[in-house]
């Protein structure tokens, strides 16, 4: 007889949004259906089908001794280093820095470079945020700058932004900005385009203007920048949406900079949040567990005995330049993208979704998906937890599966003579 099941309420980690009101129908094992429609959300989750196997140099072996070639593998290693890769729940996150934690090893999360560089200005400059909840019910003034959410937030208009019922807003008003190729959504109240070069010139008038100093003469490309300041001091409370993860060449180191200075601004004449659209994976998490456990966000040393930031390139990128000897991948592995990996330069455990897809791995365990195999905690864009469904069976899951290569490091580290 073949199982037909229908779950509500389903949180969806396919983007930094977090949806939780996913209805899912799983028929015979798989997942058949999803709704409400998301495009982001059907890749993500696909049919809910993902690989079982465990192999140590590319034979299929138990998972007791694949834990243990893990173990030896990495204890071994004088400068290992640790990736906390999407898709795993919080939980695991957790112990996979203690697994950092016990290999006096490097660890980072899968934090994007424009992410990364977004956080170390809230550091320096303080923070502007909202929950999405608060920008759904209060912003009666959306500026979109160099965005348009529906292409990977698909739904992060219809739920947030621009959603329809609101306690404290009727009507609201969007004002949109393209920087090159980087378009802003359409229709719009009042819509501009710059080209990469004049962004941080049209947010300085922006941030003049609201000062109350009259910009000179300003070329004509630049006219549009005293409008929007124009029009942002009618809103009684202002989101500021950016991609946090925008990446590649063209886009202005600097730009996060100015929208979060522009955003503290117009909290002098009316109230305002900065709203970065971050991508799925609990990749959030992965952020929130290593500021609990280590006090900071990504790039953690633990080779000196303590945690301490490692200042430069992410973890991926160290994996070629930092004489790292080892690697352990607790996660998905798919989104990682590095010769290093490709080629197989590094010995490397991964233990996580589709772990067996990466060639040249010496030990890899498959584990289910966060969301989809496991249950747990995740985390939304603008880190609020939520809760994480079991939809389907797998034989092992990430969290369980670390928390064994832990507790085989620790037995090994009391059996250490001295
Ligand atoms: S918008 Fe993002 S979180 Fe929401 S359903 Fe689509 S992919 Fe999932």
């Amino acid at each position: 007889m073949s199982e037909d099941r229908m779950l509500q309420s389903v949180t969806c980690l396919g983007c930094g949004c977090g949806c939780d009101d996913l209805t899912v129908r799983v028929r015979d094992g798989r997942i058949a259906e999803l709704s409400p429609p998301c495009p982001v959300a059907r890749q993500w989750f696909g049919d809910g089908s993902v690989p079982r196997e465990i192999r140590t140099d590319g034979q299929s072996t138990t998972v007791e001794q694949a834990v243990e070639a893990a173990a030896a593998l990495l204890s071994g290693a004088e400068h290992p280093v640790v990736i906390i890769a999407p898709d795993l729940t919080t939980r695991a996150q957790c112990i996979a820095i203690a697994v950092a934690d016990a290999l006096r090893a490097e660890v980072d999360g899968t934090t994007s470079d424009s992410a990364a560089a977004g956080m170390l200005v809230a550091q320096r400059r303080g923070r502007a945020a909202a929950s999405l909840g608060e920008i759904k019910n209060r912003a009666d003034m959306v500026l979109f700058w160099a965005v348009d959410p529906r292409e990977r937030y698909p739904r992060y208009l219809e739920r947030y932004a621009a959603a329809e019922s609101a306690t404290h807003v009727r009507s609201r008003r969007f004002v949109s900005v393209s920087v090159g190729d980087d378009r802003g959504p359409e229709p719009a109240e009042l819509a501009a385009q710059f080209a990469p070069g004049e962004e941080v010139d049209a947010l300085a008038i922006i941030q003049a203007t609201l000062r109350g100093r009259r910009p000179g003469e300003l070329p004509p490309r630049l006219q549009p920048a005293v409008a929007i300041a124009e029009r942002l001091l009618q809103g009684k409370y202002i989101a500021v949406v950016h991609d946090a993860e925008a990446l590649g060449a063209g886009r202005d180191p600097q730009r996060v900079e100015g929208l979060l200075a522009l955003t503290q601004l117009l909290n002098g004449p009316t109230r305002a949040a900065l709203s970065s659209l971050r991508a799925g994976g609990n990749r959030s998490g992965a952020e929130a567990a290593l500021t609990w456990q280590t006090g900071y966000p990504m790039r953690v040393s633990f080779r000196e005995g303590h945690p301490h930031y490692h200042a430069g390139r992410a973890g991926l990128e160290r994996l070629g330049s930092d004489g790292a000897d080892a690697l352990l991948v607790a996660g998905s592995v798919a989104p990682l993208d590095h010769p290093a990996l490709a080629l197989g330069r590094i010995p490397a455990v991964v233990i996580g979704p589709r772990a067996s897809a990466m060639a040249g791995a010496r030990v890899a365990i498959d584990t289910g998906v966060a969301g989809i195999h496991e249950a747990g905690t995740g985390y939304r864009m603008d880190e609020v937890p939520l809760p994480l469904t079991s939809l389907l069976e797998h034989p092992r899951g990430a969290a369980a599966t670390l928390g064994l290569l832990l507790s085989v490091l620790r037995r090994r580290a009391e059996a250490k003579p001295g």
